[in-house]
């Protein structure tokens, strides 16, 4: 339980108060707060309230969309990107995890390029702050709109592409299973691995973003990628993170009881 942590987007309804309350007395030790869960509020007031509940914020989603056809967006994204820096430093969060974009409109190879250019111009600040950002892979069903990086080989290159020790990787089980080279490619990473998300892949899988399911309840091996992930040292939070129409329209507390239950059991 000294690893388990929740991202606030797995139990959405609730607000961070009342999410750090729930997690605190269900004993998870970690929180990942996701930006929506901050709208409105003083992100150091949320930090004092985070430590004082007991539980580490363990980082900050999301930061990332680097790619558009348009240099304004870009440039908009990048100023977003700041503040979004500036935010995990205020909550004490060490990491913020990045879904690197996609658009339609450019090639995936360009993406890339403009995905190195905008992290490269994120790491003065990351560094100032000291805050680490994750580039997380998602799933190739995510190419369009989402990411352009989309296997743990191509997070790797553009790590080594970008060789800075503030930049390296979030391996989320969801996003990776499927990857033959998933093992050798987590291995390659090594100290780079920076966060490790778990969830499981319903089998049919109903809705492409929000029908993720409780670990154990599907098709990932997720012991396993969590073996390959600590033989690289890793030794950090393990970060539930399920979005789940589903789950969210139940209580919220008994789904949390679940969720460590699942952890128990399947991690
Ligand atoms: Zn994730």
């Amino acid at each position: 339980m000294d690893r388990l942590c929740i991202h606030t987007a797995t139990t959405r309804p609730l607000s961070l108060d009342l999410a750090l309350e729930v997690y605190a007395e269900a004993g998870v030790t970690g929180i990942t707060v996701w930006r929506d869960a901050l709208a409105g509020r003083d992100p150091q007031t949320a930090g004092r309230r985070i430590a004082s509940a007991g539980l580490a914020p363990v980082s900050l989603c999301r930061g990332g969309f680097f790619v558009s056809p348009e240099e304004a967006v870009r440039k908009r994204a990048i100023l977003d990107n700041e503040t979004a820096l500036r935010e995990a430093a205020e909550i004490g969060a060490p990491l913020v995890v990045l879904v690197c974009g996609a658009d339609t409109a450019v090639p995936l190879p360009a993406a890339r390029d403009q995905i190195a250019a905008g992290i490269q111009s994120l790491l003065p600040l990351a560094e100032d702050l000291n805050v680490k950002l994750a580039i997380e892979p998602l799933h190739p069903m995510y190419a369009d709109t989402r990411s352009a990086v989309n296997t743990m080989r191509s997070a790797n290159d553009l790590c080594e592409r970008i060789a800075h020790p503030m930049v390296g990787v979030a391996v989320d089980v969801y996003h990776l299973w499927w990857d033959p080279e998933l093992e050798s490619e987590i291995a390659r990473c090594g100290d780079r691995v920076l966060a490790f998300h778990v969830c499981d892949w319903r089998s049919p899988t109903r809705d492409l973003l929000t029908d993720r399911g409780l670990m154990g309840e599907g098709c990932i091996p997720i012991r396993r990628i969590r073996s390959w992930v600590e033989a690289t040292g890793f030794d950090g939070f393990i970060e539930v993170e399920i979005f789940s129409t589903e789950y969210w329209a139940q209580d919220q507390r008994s789904y949390v009881d679940r969720i460590v239950s699942a952890y128990r059991e399947h991690v």
